[in-house]
């Protein structure tokens, strides 16, 4: 995720169930009573990296209001473009791997700069639990005595791995993940599904909305993918469209047909620009090229028409022939570049 997507709303980046611990936060810090170190507890997938970006950026504003940044002074400014120079993340240099005595050295050398913008700095640790032993005896000292104006925010998804010495030095802030009925309302708004769907999905990550969130996209990639091998087979002669059709009889119709059509609108830019500069679908340039290459304007424009004509159908009739509808489709697409 882009900075710029996480911070393009500061206070809409709360999640509804972090509600708490916002205010938490956020009354002592106004109190003058904010730690230099909190660590930010709870089972992974729930949210909790933004919650810690969310308090990074509520103590670098210069004019926060009393519950959110102002979004207008120069650090929120550039927390929603480029990245903030005063906010240090700390992270694995691989998922999975430990991070390294050397990373925290960098770190401790990035405390000793002063804020280049005059206000807080802050460090975002995680996963706090991967740091190994000399990685973690190297950052106590820091731990202890950040400088001024110094936040330490650090993320733990098994605070029994962390070592006593960095937790003995951090205040907790325990993070739960949500009751399950605000749980499937913020998936059903995320996904666009209905509630059965997010309660089903909820119970395949143990509860956490933001598992979930990357469950269902990761299937719909994996779907994506074997969809479009299907249509370039189609266009190779090596399957036939009825075959396609019944191999996605089960699938989300619609997202199918949105994928389809926004390939169609690829190779109206292909042809309109005579480059391929603007295509959206650039894992299937070399597809939407081919297609652009050997097929006209009018059989391009007529399928992109039947395709948004079914599209609106599906959102308006209650049980569609699936296989019929597709296998029409297909059989189009099949013909675009057959003369
Ligand atoms: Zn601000």
């Amino acid at each position: 995720m882009e900075i710029s997507d996480r911070y393009h709303s500061l206070d809409a980046a709360i999640y509804p169930w972090f509600k708490d611990q916002w205010q938490r936060i956020v009354r002592l810090h106004n109190d003058k009573h904010l730690p230099h170190a909190l660590l930010l507890n709870g089972m992974p997938g729930i949210g909790k990296a933004r919650l810690a970006e969310a308090i990074a950026g509520y103590v670098m504003c210069h004019q926060h209001q009393a519950m959110a940044p102002c979004g207008q002074c120069r650090s929120c400014l550039l927390l929603n473009s480029s990245g903030h120079p005063d906010l240090y993340f700390l992270r694995p240099e691989e998922t999975g791997k430990p991070i390294k005595v050397d990373q925290v050295r960098q770190l401790t050398e990035f405390m000793h700069n002063t804020a280049q913008q005059g206000g807080y700095r802050a460090v975002v640790l995680e996963p706090a639990e991967s740091m190994n032993l000399s990685a973690a005896n190297a950052l106590l000292k820091t731990l202890e005595e950040p400088g001024r104006d110094t936040l330490l925010i650090l993320i733990t998804h098994q605070l029994g791995q962390v070592l006593p010495t960095v937790r003995s030095r951090c205040q907790r802030l325990d993070c739960h993940p949500p009751d399950e009925a605000v749980a499937v309302e913020w998936l059903c708004q995320q996904l666009s599904v209905e509630p059965p769907e997010a309660q089903q999905l909820l119970k395949v990550v143990h509860g956490a909305p933001l598992a979930g969130l990357a469950f269902k996209k990761q299937g719909h990639q994996a779907l994506r993918a074997d969809f479009l091998t299907a249509l370039r087979e189609i266009l190779r002669q090596r399957s036939s469209p009825v075959e396609v059709a019944s191999q996605f009889l089960k699938a989300d119709l619609s997202l199918l047909l949105e994928w389809l059509q926004g390939m169609l609108a690829d190779i109206i830019r292909i042809l309109l620009t005579q480059s391929d500069d603007l295509i959206r679908n650039r894992d299937m340039q070399k597809m939407l090229k081919g297609v652009a290459k050997n097929s006209t304007k009018d059989k391009i424009f007529t399928l992109s028409d039947l395709v948004q004509a079914e599209r609106l159908g599906l959102q308006r009739r209650q049980n569609p022939n699936k296989q019929l509808l597709l296998e029409r489709i297909l059989i189009d697409w099949s013909a675009l570049v057959r003369s």
